[in-house]
């Protein structure tokens, strides 16, 4: 698994700092990519990324009651941006992801859902603070249930399973 973090982190506050911005960029991204398969008629799997904002939100809203308190430090935000599979620098949630199929949605989104429960992982094994590796392994386990999630609906939609990239080459948009 690739690292995703610089450092361990050793502080509840910084941990729910970085949890804080995970879960509030990933309930957005699901929310845009829920809008874009309505509009293409993909109704069920609509509903499948609702439901995953709807877990973003949750986890957003348990960060900040635990975070309550605490003066949570400032977070550079590449640290956790969503990314795209095969490309972690393309534009795939700005400029491409108009034209993604309902596969190319469930894998972006099991791509980060991946991500999401290896960064948590990472942080529950490298922490020398008791709190915070409990936290960061709670998450992990909750973020493995939405992996397995993604992971079936792939296999439902009989998406081809062999790595692509998105089209990385998207028709020029006026400036
Ligand atoms: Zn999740």
């Amino acid at each position: 698994m690739s690292k995703l973090l610089s450092q361990n982190i050793e502080s509840l506050a910084e941990f729910l700092a970085h949890a804080l911005e995970l879960e509030v960029e990933s309930a957005e991204r699901y929310r845009e990519l829920a809008d874009n398969m309505r509009v293409h008629n993909n109704p069920e799997v609509s509903e499948l990324f609702r439901k995953l904002a709807h877990y973003g939100d949750t986890h957003a809203a348990e960060v900040e009651q635990r975070a309550a308190g605490f003066e949570l430090p400032y977070i550079s935000p590449w640290d956790f941006k969503w990314s795209c599979p095969e490309a972690p620098e393309s534009p795939c949630m700005e400029d491409a992801h108009y034209m993604m199929t309902k596969c190319q949605a469930l894998e972006l989104a099991l791509h980060n859902e991946i991500r999401g429960r290896d960064f948590y992982a990472q942080v529950a094994n490298g922490s020398s603070d008791p709190a915070v590796r409990e936290a960061a392994a709670e998450m992990a386990a909750e973020e493995d249930t939405h992996v397995n999630m993604l992971r079936e609906w792939v296999a439902r939609e009989a998406c081809v399973t062999e790595k692509r990239p998105l089209d990385l080459d998207p028709p020029h948009m006026p400036e």
